[in-house]
């Protein structure tokens, strides 16, 4: 493996580098052809075999850094016990002077080889000493910290970015009038005024401030993030074994948290408003699938009817199934208008009396249950005013299950 190609490659380095150059350095350029583990270990092998002094120069092509990844650890570790920060996994990126680049670039260029380039080395060596120090993993896909060093200014500066923490659980809604997420008050936009009573909220609590309030105060995080999987209208109760969410912590300080004492706490704290179930850890990735995923569900309806109905004109509502259901008028100014096609899977009955009627529905999601009933005007066909042939209206509804 040490053959004439190795030593023409290393003296056309040590010509360009005047022989300033570091382990870090010298093994890079040959990583494609020496045997390592690592950059110094294929140095210490061409140090051996050619008989070179170390340089104790100031490496030409690194400036140093590789050889001051210890002390760049230093202030990285530092700004972290600041932070009080609690993680298991980081990843390590850097900014590097262009003229360092370039000077490395050049160098593969000129001597007519593709090794591993100088940032990813820096990143990989300052992400194993911070590895040791911390006792955490590298993640290259979800890390909970990001550090990243900016070696472009004399003493290298250092930022660490907190990634956030998902948790996802199922809540139900115990009683009509809470939104799902905050709503801030349409007036004042959030700021405070006569209207909102200066709370800057449409209404006093939400299904979001319910379950994030104890997460965030364990945490520590700076804000968060509601995401369900669809919802509910405010004056819709969310039953049976509740529906999926995962609900997003910025910036948490703390991750190592209990999720089943924080369940209890929501749920003492909510005090019969809401619930919540089965939280666990999360990550992005269900985040996006939970919020654009379009489960079935079930629903109980209670139905006014306008005019008294005979018990067999009701076997109607069988034939229906396929719905065409242009975008609600009550929701039009915040929706696109368009017509969905949407299937009802399932529909049984009770009578209540002549003029009230329990409709359990199971239907595909995103079918708009009270205009199913109504039929908003005629924008969703059929409806069921249509198919018994008088006005109908929702006046109370519940999910009972999201599939
Ligand atoms: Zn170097
Ligand atoms: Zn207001």
């Amino acid at each position: 493996m040490i053959d004439m190609k190795t030593e023409k490659r290393l003296e056309k380095l040590l010509d360009i580098t005047g022989e300033s150059i570091c382990l870090n350095c010298l093994g890079r350029k040959f990583s494609d052809i020496i045997p390592g583990p690592g950059n110094r270990k294929r140095a210490e092998t061409l140090i051996k075999t050619f008989k070179l002094k170390k340089s104790s120069n100031k490496c030409k092509i690194c400036k140093g850094i590789l050889e001051d990844l210890e002390k760049t650890a230093d202030y990285v570790e530092e700004k972290i016990k600041k932070l009080n920060l609690e993680f298991s996994t980081l990843l390590v990126g850097s900014r590097l002077p262009e003229e360092l680049l370039s000077t490395d670039e050049n160098i593969n260029n000129h001597l007519n080889i593709e090794v591993e380039s100088i940032k990813k080395e820096i990143n990989r060596e300052l992400g194993k000493i911070l590895k040791e120090r911390f006792n955490c993993k590298v993640d290259f896909k979800n890390p909970d910290i990001i550090v990243k060093v900016d070696f472009r200014t004399l003493e290298p500066q250092v930022w660490v970015q907190i990634n956030p923490l998902f948790i996802e659980g199922r809540y139900k809604k115990l009683i009509r009038g809470i939104p799902q997420t905050k709503w801030p008050c349409r007036k004042c936009k959030g700021q405070g005024c006569p209207r909102c009573n200066f709370t800057g909220k449409m209404y006093p609590t939400s299904v979001e401030e319910l379950v994030a309030e104890p997460v965030l105060k364990a945490t520590q995080g700076s804000g968060s993030k509601f995401h369900g999987a669809g919802r509910e209208d405010i004056d819709v109760r969310m039953l049976g074994k509740g529906r999926p969410f995962v609900l997003e912590i910025k910036e948490p300080k703390k991750r190592k948290i209990n999720l089943k004492e924080i369940a209890d706490e929501i749920n003492k704290f909510a005090k019969g408003k809401i619930e919540v179930l089965n939280l666990k850890f999360s990550t992005r990735n269900r985040k996006v699938e939970i919020k654009t995923s379009s489960p079935y569900k079930i629903y109980r309806a209670k139905v006014k009817l306008k005019d008294e109905i005979e018990p067999s004109a009701l076997e109607k509502l069988k034939s229906l199934n396929l719905i065409k259901q242009r975008t609600p008028k009550r929701v039009s100014h915040r929706r696109a208008d368009k017509i969905r096609k949407r299937k009802v899977i399932d529909i049984k009955w009770n009578i209540i009396d002549s003029k009230t009627l329990e409709l359990i529905l199971k239907t595909e999601g995103g079918l708009y249950i009270k205009e199913l009933i109504s039929g908003d005007d005629g924008r969703t066909k059929p409806s069921i005013s249509e198919i018994l042939n008088t006005p109908a209206e929702c006046i109370e509804l519940d999910v009972l299950e999201v599939g």
